[in-house]
């Protein structure tokens, strides 16, 4: 017999931001403005430096299985819920959700354009994937989404969305929570720069709340997400979840970083203000952002032809052609430090 593969991992998967490294090779500069992963541009705090360097003489040993000191951190500084962890991101969050709660040929619904890893990690375990289009401004079009969610064992909103920048009001995820049969993620890896405050509804049995320590907190290399959720799920995640769901360094570095308020809110308020100016001086249509990022839409060019002349001026950015759902002219925005901003923002209006 020979060796295969399952067909789901054959073709496309997870598209990666493209390497500053080779941005900076082939055009010549010797720092790229990296505003194509969302990423917060500054490193992390001493006192998170100095919490994880502090561990790392430990790592012969195996972490805490159950990361008591993390989670106590998110419960007294976030909200007193029940939580989960994952050493892999959100985007780990996302595969243990789905393995916990999935079962072959259940469907599962994601409001497009939207973030990737819901589509591959539910295809993954063999569901069924409902894709329901939001409307021409990229809010949620509440009748078609329900009209599947309604009877789906999982469904995935992200607010504010990825790639758009689109919040959807508490009132609409009331409305649905009121009305579906299963459960519905609610991934806020940017929630931390709109003015929405979901965590109210976690009254509700039906919703799973997603967050990220990659993207406010700066702590993206380290791979930690997190989601509240309701109290039915909380063991059967952890039996279905790889063991040792976080690694000693991340433990320390999250539990220091949600503790410590001041780096999150001051990068929350330079995100406000930068994302002030990218709408007011982008020389092209953009979409409303509760995020740190900004869409564009840069017709007549396309994305991709966007994207390379922006790398060509040592900006790297992402096309969002690889978004299904949302056309070959966008591309998407981080704010970044005030170097980077500046640079984009003077490369852009020669576009
Ligand atoms: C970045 C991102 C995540 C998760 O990121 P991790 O680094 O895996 O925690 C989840 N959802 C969306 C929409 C994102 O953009």
């Amino acid at each position: 017999m020979k060796p295969r593969v399952r067909s789901e991992f054959i073709k496309s998967g997870y598209v990666f931001a493209k390497s500053p490294a080779d941005i900076a090779k082939e055009y010549g500069f010797t720092e790229v403005a990296m505003l194509g992963s969302n990423e917060n541009p500054y490193p992390p705090s001493d006192k998170v430096l100095r919490a994880a360097a502090d561990e790392l003489s430990g790592v012969n040993r195996y972490p805490d299985p159950k990361a008591a000191a993390f989670h106590a951190a998110l419960r007294k500084y976030i909200c007193d819920s029940p939580v989960v962890t994952s050493g892999l991101g959100m985007d780990g969050v996302i595969e243990t959700v789905i393995r916990t709660i999935v079962e072959p040929g259940d469907k599962v619904v994601i409001s497009t354009p939207t973030f990737s890893m819901y589509g591959l990690a539910a295809k993954a375990a063999s569901a069924r994937v409902a894709n329901v289009p939001r409307k021409a401004d990229f809010s949620v079009d509440l009748d078609a989404f329900l009209k599947e969610a309604i009877d789906a064992r999982l469904s995935f909103l992200c607010t504010p969305n990825n790639p758009t920048g689109t919040v959807t009001p508490v009132g609409d995820i009331e409305y649905i929570l009121d009305r579906i049969e299963g459960v519905l993620f609610l991934d806020c890896a940017y929630v931390e720069f709109s003015d929405l405050n979901y965590l109210p509804l976690l009254a509700r049995d039906n919703l799973i709340i997603g967050r990220t320590m990659s993207k406010v907190y700066g702590l993206a290399g380290l791979r930690i997400g997190y989601a509240f959720v309701p109290a039915w799920l909380e063991a059967p995640y952890n039996i279905a979840a790889t063991p040792f769901t976080m690694n000693r360094l991340s433990e320390a570095a999250a539990s220091a970083a949600v503790s410590d308020p001041v780096y999150r809110e001051s990068f929350i308020a330079h995100v406000r203000k930068w994302r002030d100016v990218f709408m007011k001086e982008i020389p092209f249509p953009v979409y409303p952002s509760g995020s740190n990022f900004i869409l564009i839409n840069v017709a007549p060019h396309k994305g991709d032809d966007a994207a390379e002349f922006l790398a060509k001026h040592g900006v790297l950015v992402r096309s969002c052609t690889s978004f299904p759902g949302l056309g070959d002219t966008f591309i998407r925005v981080s704010v970044g430090a005030d170097w980077e901003n500046e640079r984009f923002l003077s490369a852009v209006k020669k576009l």
